[in-house]
């Protein structure tokens, strides 16, 4: 019996010294199964206790379960001093050091072709004109018949496009939006239109299957080309940031009658004549005329009561000029160091 004591005695006093410092957990993991585990000497004292008289089993009892929880605690002990250990390596390794240089941020910025027509948008809204869309798939009557470009008319020739169906087609330029506001509307109208507008041309430097316009319409009663002219400077005033000189060239377009087209003077020469302007001292900026009473009529406008002008521009080409850039598939070819200028 003294013996037996003595033996657990020696056992508690060996393991705690093997576990004492074991701070690997395979090996703590091996060391528990050792002094706790089935085969474990402790455990078969445990078992044998029932051989022992009634007082003894109840003392050796006492010290074989003592002795287990003693261990048991060490070994609680050690597993998380392993723990402990484990997690502030970890931290260690993914210390963050503030005194590093922070990662750098690309922050994008708004393409050439949308900041222009932005500058273009608040100009007119500031003009008191409201801006509205209308769909890129348009009927051949919206895109040509109510504009008076009948069938056979040769204006459609050089507006040849993509054709859905017999008619429905991609729409040729942003002036069907004119007809829609003003069959939905009573004068005043004041608004403008940009968007998407597709011919069936061959890309390159100059012409591309799909670009981009913005559309002007103002109907009211006693409107005059004067109204138009005024309307259009303070527009590139505003646009250029300065007074600019313009002229009105004669045109023909078929939805306006009067048709002019506006030049202004060249902002590169300043009017002495350069390549930009093709020794003309002028460049030629936009589209324009009173609207034709037929298409008034068109949309039930009587053209006795009421008159209005439209204009109509070409986005890539205002910031193709704006920014001095000869090829127009640079701003659809996405190439960032491009981008990155404006
Ligand atoms: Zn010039």
């Amino acid at each position: 019996m003294e013996d037996l004591k003595k033996k657990i005695e020696e056992i508690e006093i060996n393991a705690l010294k093997e576990i004492e410092n074991v701070i690997d957990f395979k090996k703590l993991t091996e060391l528990k199964i050792k002094y706790l585990g089935k085969k474990s000497e402790l455990f078969s004292i445990s078992k044998q206790i029932g051989n022992f008289e009634k007082e003894e089993r109840k003392e050796v009892g006492e010290i074989v379960n003592k002795t287990s929880e003693k261990l048991k605690l060490q070994f609680d002990l050690n597993f998380k001093k392993i723990k402990k250990i484990e997690l502030e390596k970890k931290l260690q390794n993914e210390k963050v050091d503030i005194t590093l240089p922070g990662e750098e941020v690309e922050i994008g910025k708004l393409h050439p072709l949308t900041q222009i027509l932005n500058k273009i948008t608040e100009i007119f809204i500031s003009l008191g004109f409201l801006v509205v869309k209308g769909p890129e798939i348009e009927t051949d009557y919206y895109n040509f018949e109510a504009l008076n470009i009948p069938k056979n008319h040769p204006a459609r020739d050089t507006q040849d496009t993509f054709y859905v169906e017999e008619n429905l087609l991609l729409r040729t330029q942003t002036s069907p939006v004119q007809i829609r506001i003003m069959e939905k509307t009573k004068p005043p109208i004041k608004i403008i239109s940009p968007g998407r507008v597709y011919r069936a041309d061959s890309i390159d430097a100059t012409h591309s299957p799909v670009f981009n316009q913005v559309e002007g319409l103002l109907v009211d009663e006693k409107i005059t080309m004067a109204n138009l002219k005024a309307t259009l400077e303070i527009f590139i005033k505003k646009l250029c940031n300065k007074d600019v000189k313009t002229r009105f060239r004669p045109h023909h377009f078929p939805f306006t009658e009067p048709s002019a087209e506006m030049d202004i003077e060249c902002f590169k020469c300043g009017g002495k004549g350069c390549s930009l302007c093709k020794n003309e001292g002028f460049i030629e900026i936009l589209g324009c005329g009173m609207v034709h009473p037929k298409v008034l009529e068109n949309c039930n406008i009587n053209p006795s009561n009421f008159s209005g002008f439209a204009f109509g521009l070409g986005l890539e080409r205002i910031a193709m000029l704006f920014y001095d850039i000869k090829d127009l598939r640079l701003f659809y070819e996405n190439n960032l160091k491009f981008l990155k200028q404006f």
